[in-house]
């Protein structure tokens, strides 16, 4: 099978992303799994620091893995925003096909300094692991917001300099920039992203580029910053929100169930429809 590496540089070819998706339970993996299989496209799994808590970081990366290698599938799993190198080495250890290092809070020093140490960890490592760059804070949160998060501006947009900069000082694999994309979903809609911002930091930083906190942006945005440069994409509150409401649905029309099998059966349908809808978009498959 192809490594991770090279289903993003063909995605990139053919001018489409992959979809990143979180998980916090296996319910989610089924929605996700399901949905990926019917359109035959590759597909990369997340987990926070939080997520992987409560799933099991050694679980997810044994499920994932049985997955890929019983119906050779392209299923990759990703650490999706680390804080720390320990956390990064941690997963790495167990097996992550890649890493996220956030340093966006800290100064862009600092975040050079600690992304370093996780790509050349990861380059010491007996296998293909890939390790994303974060720059430019977006906040950090997986909830609907009243309004844009505190502390993410117009001014905190990453420039293609500093793009470029990063990049070549840390060596990482993949970029993530600030683009007017924000984490979790603004209930009076999210905000445009800025699509000449992506060609040009893509244009200079010489590596593929992730779009975080794509739940809530319009599908003009998502096909215009595809063109533009993007090749994942990532997308947690649709998921979360899919899966609540089913699981209050099924609950209130249900009061005697108990089958825990029956219960969230409908959050799997429920995020299987939503994965699919962003899979097909992304994939030009619409
Ligand atoms: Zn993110």
């Amino acid at each position: 099978m192809k490594t991770l590496r090279e289903y993003i540089k063909e995605a990139e070819e053919k001018r489409v992303a992959i979809g990143h998706f979180n998980v916090s339970n296996i319910e989610a993996i089924h929605g996700i799994y399901n949905a990926a299989k019917k359109l035959k496209v590759p597909i990369i799994i997340g987990v926070s620091e939080g997520e992987e808590d409560f799933i099991g970081k050694n679980e997810v990366y044994q499920i994932i893995k049985g997955i890929r290698e019983k119906d050779n599938y392209p299923i990759f799993l990703n650490a999706d925003h680390h804080y720390t190198f320990e956390k990064v080495k941690d997963v790495l250890d167990i097996g992550f096909d890649s890493a996220i290092i956030d340093g966006a809070k800290l100064t862009m020093k600092e975040n050079i300094i600690l992304t370093k140490k996780c790509v050349d960890y990861a380059k010491n490592i007996n296998r293909e692991v890939l390790i994303e760059g974060e720059i430019g804070f977006i906040g950090q949160s997986s909830k609907i917001l009243d309004e844009i998060p505190e502390g993410v501006s117009e001014k905190t947009m990453t420039t293609p300099e500093d793009a470029k900069n990063f990049v070549e000082q840390t060596g990482v694999d993949l970029l993530s920039a600030s683009v007017g994309n924000i984490h979790g979903m603004i209930k009076g809609g999210n905000p445009k992203i800025d699509i000449e911002r992506i060609k040009a930091i893509r244009e200079v930083c010489g590596v593929p580029l992730v779009l975080h906190g794509g739940s809530g942006i319009s599908d003009e945005d998502f096909r215009e910053a595809i063109k533009a440069g993007i090749s994942i994409i990532h997308i947690n509150t649709e998921i979360r929100i899919a899966y609540k409401e089913a699981l209050e649905k099924y609950l209130k029309e249900n009061e005697e169930e108990i089958a825990p099998y029956k219960i969230l059966k409908p959050t799997v349908e429920a995020i299987e429809n939503i994965v699919e809808k962003r899979l097909k978009l992304f994939n030009n498959l619409d």
